[in-house]
């Protein structure tokens, strides 16, 4: 090979280093953004924060942040007097109603509030009776405390955004364990 054509091969390779995007071709799109609303969410507005920030630190697709000023909500938390329960219309909106019936038997707020934006997020009910699942609800003892996803449930939240999947709107009715 020729000294020039060897210049010339250098001269290729610096240009396509440079040219290569700094970031792994494998990043992550921006988060999907789901603006939550507390306002009637009564003695409950810190669990709920809770319940996002728990979400936040488990999912990379999409992310939950209080709704500010003159912005529409995704999502409308409420206190209610009766068992919690999410109201889904589509992925990432609709509505909770954290339940005080539920608070009063000893279950814990912000992991209602994790289970119920579990809803939201695309998961339905899986009454295994385990603590470490989020989604296990009230099948769980009501001493349980754990109101983060299990990375399995984190998964499939994580995909849901990713993909933008379809889901149809239902409502998740909480109960005492049958
Ligand atoms: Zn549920």
């Amino acid at each position: 090979m020729s000294k020039l054509r060897l210049v010339v091969a250098a001269l290729v390779a610096a240009t396509a280093a440079l040219l290569a995007p700094t970031a792994p071709a494998s990043a992550a799109a921006a988060p999907r953004v789901l603006y939550y609303d507390t306002s009637r969410a009564a003695e409950f507005v810190a669990a709920v924060h809770q319940g996002a920030a728990n979400w936040n630190s488990s999912v990379t697709s999409v992310r939950l942040e209080p709704v500010t000023a003159g912005r529409r909500a995704d999502i409308t938390v409420s206190a209610g007097n009766g068992w919690p329960y999410a109201s889904v219309r589509s992925l990432g909106r609709g509505s909770i109603v954290m339940g005080r019936q539920a608070v009063t038997i000893g279950h814990h707020p912000p992991r209602i509030a994790a289970h119920e934006f579990g809803h939201i997020l695309g998961l339905p009910d899986l009454r295994t009776g385990l603590c470490t699942d989020l989604m296990s609800g009230s099948s769980a003892p009501a001493s349980c405390r754990n109101a983060f996803p299990t990375s399995t449930e984190a998964a499939r939240v994580q995909a849901n955004f990713a993909t933008s999947r379809q889901i149809p709107a239902a409502v998740y009715a909480e109960s005492a364990p049958r």
